[in-house]
């Protein structure tokens, strides 16, 4: 394994000020954000880091699960502050998707991505980025509620998969790409699913 720290243990911190359940992971040497919520909850953000004692300061990167409105509203103010949001390759044409909901809305707040200041990853270099945060786990691609929607897996099989379709509802949609994709979450070990609307479940993983 490429993580040789004597402690892998990633505390995780629940972040809700708005609709989006929001996480963030604390890896031994760097922190990752996953998923901001609606444009104009900024001072909602900073509002939550103060109840926990955070700092956005403290906070190194933003991962978006997908570029829907209420998951990557606030990305470019957290950009502006000096958090680098890491778009996987797999989402960079994506980015942009939901900028005329903002300006359908009038929202004065949202501001769009400043391409120029992503920092794009190879999905398959995903477990090396993020062990340089010592962060023991892998991100992986999982479509079906959006071409771009990607999940971050722990090695402890705690599962980011922000609103992926639960399991429960697959059969429902009867959508081979959403059918793979829980099974590539179960192949990665993935045992308790941290979904960005609903209450966390624990599935059997095939570990
Ligand atoms: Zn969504």
């Amino acid at each position: 394994m490429e993580n040789n720290t004597l402690d892998n243990t990633v505390k995780i911190t629940k972040l809700k000020y708005g609709n989006t359940k929001c996480y963030l992971l604390h890896g031994a040497s760097k922190s990752i954000l996953i998923d901001t919520d609606w444009a104009g909850k900024l001072p909602a953000f900073y509002h939550a880091l103060r109840e926990k004692k955070l700092r956005a300061q403290g906070i190194n990167y933003l991962l978006i699960t997908h570029y829907h409105p209420d998951h990557m509203g606030i990305a470019n103010n957290l950009i502006n502050i000096g958090i680098k949001l890491i778009v996987m390759d797999c989402q960079q044409n994506y980015i942009h998707q939901s900028d005329h909901i903002f300006y359908k809305d009038n929202n004065s707040s949202f501001q769009p991505i400043n391409d120029k200041k992503i920092k794009v990853i190879k999905i398959n270099q995903s477990r090396k980025f993020l062990a340089s945060c010592g962060i023991p786990g892998v991100i992986i691609s999982t479509p079906g509620h959006t071409n771009d929607s990607i999940s971050l897996v722990l090695d402890n099989g705690e599962a980011f998969v922000g609103d992926l379709y639960p399991q429960e509802q697959v059969p429902l949609y009867n959508n081979p790409v959403l059918t793979n994709s829980w099974r590539k979450l179960h192949n990665n070990g993935a045992s308790l699913i941290h979904f960005a609307h609903y209450a966390d479940k624990s599935i059997i993983s095939n570990r």
